[in-house]
């Protein structure tokens, strides 16, 4: 059955779209985990949609297992793969087809490197506001599949409120294309937002319209310490409030977090003092720098006065910026104090995130094992991630971390993964945030959209 559907692979498509055998070994499945070979039975490196429909035709006969590969930064084990499965990566589908100034949208293929369609844009003076760490690796294509988050959801939302077109390859090889530039479309249900955060189980992304923005012409940023986490919500609205708008990054750091991540042992140095509980990492983009600037330092100078705020900073200029934010998303730093690193990502009320998270730092510290707690989030978006440092990687102290991390989730409306997705490993927690009626209407979707279950089998939901 393997070498049938191989050579039926290799026959439509052409030898060289398909790779196998010591070609798929010198693959990897995560951009952290590239010393490990690729286990496949095959590689397809399709050009096109019509390739990737020939392909899905072929599988969807043979009942053949495929995964999907984008940028392979993903951080829930969504791209691993196993012997049997066919990957299907779409690297080669890179290009950034149109950059439309006047409708404001960018029309590119799924295997464009985020960072090269933020700069399509930005050649046009455009905004592409989707930003997060990965952006050197990361596909659009999986940015949509994942419906990735990251530094600006508070101003411009998540992936899906920047998809306006999207084309996508069902199970069966059918193609749906809408790769329309309109905002508005009532037009019956909204098909392309089923595929969004679906992380490849529903339909294999193709191509994508993107909403883009007229670019800031101010961006203004400033790094405050703060003693007491009720005040950084105080902060928080505050900010808000006085921005009138323009707010587009409210990012938290714990001490130990910034701490580490401007040591001796760190590259970047720490622009205020260390020893404060939190750090406040403060954005703004608007159309004034000086008139913007002005009203940062007003903020700023009123939190003081209210005592929300112990000490600060405001950037003077870009490369200001830079490193604030690199203190904030080089998170590589951190990774590189745990013998073995595991991450969070978890969603909370906003005003209960001090007092959960300072519970969860301290039981987890009492877990024989584990060696650091590194927390830090988008605070705005309720949105925390959690790197736990420990000394092995036993499934026994992985399961002892998971249960305290997601215990106090379900009892105050949190969700196990805010913006990473579920893929391997959250799913034996997503009953956790989803009830049994949600599940099981999931799963109908499933098996209406892939019946015989041939999109990244068994991630996501058991079927
Ligand atoms: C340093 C770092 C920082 C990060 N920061 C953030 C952050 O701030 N916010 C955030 O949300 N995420 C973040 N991530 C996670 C990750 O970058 C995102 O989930 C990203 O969107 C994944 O894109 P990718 O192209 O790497 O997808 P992959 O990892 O290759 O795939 C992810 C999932 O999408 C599927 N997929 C990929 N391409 C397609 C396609 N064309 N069609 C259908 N399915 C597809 C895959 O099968 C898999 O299930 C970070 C990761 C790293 C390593």
């Amino acid at each position: 059955m393997s070498n049938s559907i191989i050579s039926d692979l290799k026959e439509a498509l052409g030898n060289e779209k398909v790779l196998t055998d010591a070609a798929v070994k010198e693959r990897f499945y995560h951009i952290w985990k590239m010393e490990e070979d690729l286990e496949a039975l095959a590689v397809i490196l399709p050009v096109s949609t019509e390739d990737v429909s020939t392909c899905m035709k072929i599988c969807h006969a043979h009942n053949q297992p495929v995964v999907v590969h984008g940028g392979l930064t993903n951080l829930v084990g969504s791209t691993e793969t196993n012997p049997n499965e066919v990957v299907i990566s779409m690297e080669k589908m890179d290009k950034v087809v149109e950059v439309d100034d006047s409708s404001r949208t960018l029309t590119v293929e799924a295997g464009c490197i985020l960072e090269n369609a933020q700069m399509a844009a930005a050649e046009k003076d455009l905004l592409l506001p989707l930003n997060f760490g990965a952006k050197g690796s990361a596909q659009i294509g999986g940015a949509i599949a994942t419906n990735a988050g990251g530094l600006r959801v508070v101003k411009y939302g998540m992936t899906r409120n920047l998809v306006l077109g999207l084309e996508v390859v069902l199970a069966d090889g059918t193609v749906l294309s809408s790769l329309k530039k309109i905002i508005k479309d009532n037009s019956a249900y909204d098909l392309k937002q089923l595929f969004v955060g679906s992380e490849g189980s529903l339909g294999i992304v193709t191509k994508a319209v993107m909403k883009l923005v007229e670019t800031p012409k101010s961006r203004n940023a400033a790094l405050v310490a703060v003693n007491d986490y009720h005040k950084v919500v105080k902060l928080l609205k505050h900010i808000d409030a006085g921005l009138g708008g323009k707010m587009s990054g409210f990012e938290l750091m714990w001490n130990k977090f910034y701490d580490t991540m401007t040591d001796e042992k760190s590259v970047l140095r720490p622009p205020i003092a260390s020893g404060f509980p939190y750090y406040v990492l403060v954005e703004s983009h608007g159309g004034d720098h000086l008139a913007d600037q002005e009203t940062m330092e007003r903020l700023l100078a009123e939190a003081f006065d209210n005592q929300w705020i112990e000490d600060g900073t405001i950037a003077q200029n870009s490369t200001d910026i830079e490193w604030f934010f690199k203190i904030r998303e080089n998170v590589d730093e951190v990774v590189t104090r745990c013998t073995v690193d595991q991450h969070f990502d978890i969603s909370l009320p906003i005003p209960l995130i001090g007092e959960v998270i300072n519970q969860t730092i301290g039981r987890l510290k009492e877990l024989d094992g584990v060696e650091h707690v590194f927390p830090f989030g988008h605070v705005a978006d309720g949105n925390i991630h959690l790197i736990v440092g420990k000394s092995n990687d036993s499934d026994q102290l992985k399961n002892e971390i998971n249960a305290i991390v997601y215990a106090p989730l379900q009892a105050i409306g949190g969700s196990v993964s805010a913006e990473h997705g579920i893929g391997l490993h959250k799913k034996a927690y997503l009953n956790l945030c989803r009830s049994e009626n949600e599940i099981a209407l999931m799963k109908t979707i499933k098996q209406s959209l892939d019946p015989k279950n041939i999109l990244n089998r068994g991630k996501v939901l058991d079927i």
